[in-house]
Formats: C-alpha cells, structure tokens, sequence
C-alpha cells in the first residue's frame, strides 16, 4: 500500500524498505472537458491558489494548467527570502498575512519548506539614510509589523564578515521573522496539498487563447485541447500580458529579467539576509553552504531568462563591495526569471475587465514572500466573485482612481 503522510515513524519504515512504497506527491491526470475553476500558472501562487480554493472553500472541482514544470517559472529561481517589512498599512496587511501563513505552512501541508527566520537586515549608509529607516520602522511598528533599528555596533556583531571600505554602516533596519523558505518545496508542498484534495495540476499545457460568450470566458484553448471552466484565475507573471491581450485587455505591468547566482558551498559563515541598498545587492547562505545574491532589475524590458552580463557584474561587485572575503569565491550558477512589474512595485489581485476571469499579478521582483497571501485572496475572489477586504486596495482599478500603493517609493527596496 502506498504510504502518503510524511512523518518520523513513515520516514524510519520506509528507510528499511528502499523508500518503494511512498505515493507520488501529486497525480498527472489528463484533462478532463470542464472544471469549475480553470488557474492559468503552475507557480506558486496558481498552487497556492489552488489549495486554498480547495480547502477553504470547498471548490475541488479545479484545474492548475503550466506550460512547462510546477515551479519553473520565477517560484523556482527565486532567492527565498520572506519578510514583511513594507510600508504602506495595506501591504502590511497583504505581506503580514503571507507571513503569517508562511510560519504554519509546513505543518498545514505535511511538508517541510523550510523556513528559518534567521532576519533580515537593510544596512543604513549615513545619518540621513539611518533616520529614514527610523522613520520606516515607526510606520511598521504601527502596522502591527515586527521591526528594529540596529546600531553599528550590533550590526558588525551579528554579521561579522561586512566590511564595507567605501560605504560606512550607520545601522541597520531588521525584521527579526524575516528569512529564507526553501522555494522548490513551497511549489511542491502547494501542489501535494491540492491534489490530495482533488485539485488536477497539468503540466506541460500552455494556455493559447480562450472562448467567450459575451462578457465571459468559457473555456480556455491550450496546447492539449479546450477546457471548459467556470472561472478563470490568471496567475502568470511575466507572462501575464500575453494573457491578458488575448482576453482583449491590457494591464499596466512590464516584465523584466531578474538575474541572480550561487556561489560554491562554504561552511556556515552567515546566518542572516543581508541587502545594502548602496550597492544594491543582497546576500544569504542556504543549507547547502551556498551563497545566494542578487540584485536589481535588468535595465530594459525583455522576456530573455538568461540577464545581462552588465547587471551580472554590477552583482557580484556589490557582493565583494560588501564582503571582500567573497571574492576567493567560484560562482557555481547564474539564471534570471521573468518579473511582472507594475508602476507602483505593488501587486494586482482581483476582478479583471472580463466578468469571470480574476489576476494575481504584479508581484515584480518580491513575490515568494506572498504566495500564501496571494493564493488566499485569489482563491476568495474566485469563490465569492468578491474581494477579502486585504485584496481591495490591490484591485486594477487604483491605476484609474489614481489610489496608488507606492512601495517603490516607500520601502524602495527589492525582494
Ligand atoms: C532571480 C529572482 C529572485 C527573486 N527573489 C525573490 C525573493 O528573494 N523574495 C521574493 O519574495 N520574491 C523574489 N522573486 C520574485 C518571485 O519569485 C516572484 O514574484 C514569484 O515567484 C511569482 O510567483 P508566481 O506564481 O506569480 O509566478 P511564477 O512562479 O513565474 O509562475 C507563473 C507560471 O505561469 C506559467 N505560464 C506562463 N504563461 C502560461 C501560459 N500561457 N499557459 C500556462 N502556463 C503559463 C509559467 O510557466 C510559470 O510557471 C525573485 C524572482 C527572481 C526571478
């Protein structure tokens, strides 16, 4: 009999048999010729979605559709780090509810996905640098969101390898429940869990174009056949655009290439994220010894998954700016996803311009950290046709109501 819950005494039995008898984590069903539910986007935040239809709303009867792998797109090239340190109250809100679901995740899906909220520190540079984190860290704080300013000193103490020649540290802003995920495992955990509960996840199925009757779509074109749905989640990322001008609308997004490296495992040498905004680039060490970092955008819109050699150096120079000890390091991998970006570095959730089609989309260079948050509030527009009061401020609409949630000018940061 196939074994299906991960737990100690299942892991010790199945460790004396060979590991045969463990069911597979998810099914790879044919489509069927209708769904209630049909979520474009194998990510996680279509997986998410998913799940959280099934499971707080009941609605099982649900199609995942992925052009290529669950989790090729930017959930698996992502650099895991979780926080929720934003400006704004109603990011807070967005952000401090994906935490939150985050910290229980693994129990929920009887999967380990690794999260350790090891912090995050935002260096401060100079004075005026320091007082606007102060002034940052009051607005969380008042949000209900854990936050601190760090001296100098505790900064050199916590991460005693910085040495930074031509930038001085003044201090840090932290969030202590800030951390890294492991982002295979949340894609893979999400899709465990949905299709535990019913939910087809169909992979290798790139959605080509969609049927309407009026102001509704009836069914989606895809590489293997036409599915009929009920309602349509879109949750395509970079890809999103395409997706949306075959409905016959546009969305205020631009998609670029955002690369980022692992360098050759070392024993444990930092056990926090680290980002200067001075140089950019941001830095944290995975279980494996791995150094993780990344950096900005590619400077101009593109589709390409590879980045630019420029933005490549820009990278690792701010690495060793940070870090001289690193430069002794080999880079092992270098890749890039396609980001979706939107004018106000704010997500997209909610009702689209077509009656029955709902986005999640938008979430540009920082959307790991959200795709629990997201895939709950999807998955509540698409069950009740309404928005969780958390999605409202984040409905398309804001772009002509003129309601915008500047986090690029706010928080000003990546990831
Ligand atoms: C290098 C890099 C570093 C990052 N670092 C961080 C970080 O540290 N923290 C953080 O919070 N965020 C980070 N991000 C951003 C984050 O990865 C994304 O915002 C998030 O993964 C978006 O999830 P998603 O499910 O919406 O998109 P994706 O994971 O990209 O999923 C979308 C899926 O849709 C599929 N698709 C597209 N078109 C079609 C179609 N026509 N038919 C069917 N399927 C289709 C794609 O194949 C893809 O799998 C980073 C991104 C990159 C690229």
């Amino acid at each position: 009999m196939s074994v299906k819950r991960y737990n100690a005494l299942n892991l010790l039995r199945q460790g004396r048999r060979g590991h045969q008898d463990w069911a597979p984590a998810w099914r790879l069903p044919e489509p069927r010729p209708a769904y209630d539910a049909v979520i474009v986007g194998g990510g996680g935040h279509g997986l998410a979605t998913a799940y959280y239809l099934a499971k707080n709303h009941g609605i099982r009867n649900v199609a995942v559709l992925e052009k290529g792998w669950l989790g090729g797109g930017n959930t698996g090239r992502n650099t895991t780090i979780v926080r929720s340190n934003y400006f704004w109250p109603e990011s807070a809100a967005l952000y401090d509810l994906a935490l939150r679901l985050y910290e229980g995740l693994s129990e929920d899906l009887n999967y380990n996905i690794m999260l350790s909220q090891r912090g995050m520190l935002i260096l401060a540079h100079s004075e005026p640098e320091l007082d606007m984190m102060k002034r940052s860290v009051n607005a969380m704080q008042l949000n209900g969101v854990d936050c601190d300013i760090m001296s100098e000193a505790e900064v050199r103490a916590r991460v005693p390898l910085l040495d930074m020649a031509r930038y001085e540290v003044w201090g840090a802003l932290v969030q202590h429940r800030a951390g890294v995920a492991r982002h295979d495992a949340v894609a893979w955990g999400y899709a465990r869990g949905a299709d535990r509960l019913g939910v087809d996840i169909i992979q290798n199925c790139e959605v080509t174009g969609f049927q309407m009757q009026g102001d509704r779509v009836t069914a989606v074109e895809t590489s293997r056949g036409t599915i009929g749905c009920g309602v349509v989640g879109l949750a395509a990322a970079g890809h999103q655009n395409l997706l949306a001008q075959k409905l016959g609308f546009r969305l205020p997004l631009l998609s670029y290439c955002l690369q980022a490296m692992v360098s050759e495992a070392i024993k444990p040498v930092l056990d926090t994220v680290v980002l200067s905004p001075a140089v950019g680039t941001y830095v944290s060490q995975s279980a494996k010894g791995s150094l993780v970092f990344g950096a900005g955008l590619d400077l101009y819109p593109s589709y390409a998954q590879r980045g630019n050699f420029p933005t490549t150096q820009k990278i690792v120079a701010g690495l060793v700016e940070m870090f001289p000890s690193f430069a002794r390091l080999k880079v092992l991998r270098q890749w890039g996803g396609n980001v979706d970006v939107a004018p106000d570095s704010s997500p997209i959730i909610g009702p689209s311009p077509v009656a029955n089609v709902f986005l999640d989309c938008g979430w540009g260079t920082g959307g790991f950290k959200a795709i629990p948050g997201g895939g709950w509030l999807l998955a509540h527009c698409l069950a009740t046709g309404r928005h969780h009061p958390i999605s409202e401020p984040f409905d398309l609409k804001r772009f002509a109501e003129g309601r915008l949630i500047d986090e690029g000018a706010a928080a000003g940061i990546a990831h």
